[in-house]
């Protein structure tokens, strides 16, 4: 098989050691690939986006930070009793997405208290405490 039958595209640059590893590996095992040198092909370009959280529409409504990011405290409640945040858009998170997933796990289990304590102290709920950038 020879690289025009290949299923398998690396991009990648001469000076990257992973790179250099992973060509190593295919070499070796005898899997055909083609290779993008992402220094002198545009199509090997990485678009890195989503620096810039959507939250406009939350302004005035709950703690955003100076960058747009959503203020939660230890509990990933936002300072608006009842509502949570996680995720990308929330301060201080990874910006990886099995933090995300868990936070969303964790926040969905918070919201299960709020609501417990909600059915059985009323709307008097306590305000989100421990407001923290993360
Ligand atoms: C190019 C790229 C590569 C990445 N690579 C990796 C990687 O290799 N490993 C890794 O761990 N993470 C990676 N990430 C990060 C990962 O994708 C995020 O951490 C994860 O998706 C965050 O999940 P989230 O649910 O918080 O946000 P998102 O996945 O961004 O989900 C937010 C959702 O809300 C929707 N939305 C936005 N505004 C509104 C609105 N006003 N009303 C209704 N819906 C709205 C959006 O359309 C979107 O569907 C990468 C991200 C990018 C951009």
């Amino acid at each position: 098989m020879n690289e025009h039958d290949a299923n398998l595209t690396v991009y990648g640059a001469p000076w990257c050691p992973d790179c250099r590893r992973a060509k190593q590996f295919l070499g070796e095992h005898r899997v055909a690939y083609q290779w993008v040198d992402v220094d002198a092909d545009p199509a090997g370009v990485f678009v890195f986006i989503g620096l810039r959280p959507n939250t406009a529409f939350l302004q005035g409504i709950v703690t955003l930070d100076e960058s747009g990011f959503i203020v939660t405290d230890a509990g990933l409640q936002t300072s608006m009793p009842g509502l949570f945040a996680a995720g990308d858009a929330r301060v201080g998170s990874t910006k990886q997405v099995a933090a995300a997933a868990g936070e969303g796990a964790a926040a969905a289990l918070a919201i299960r208290t709020y609501l417990q304590r909600f059915g059985e102290e009323g709307p008097a709920m306590h305000e989100p405490s421990d407001m923290a950038a993360d």
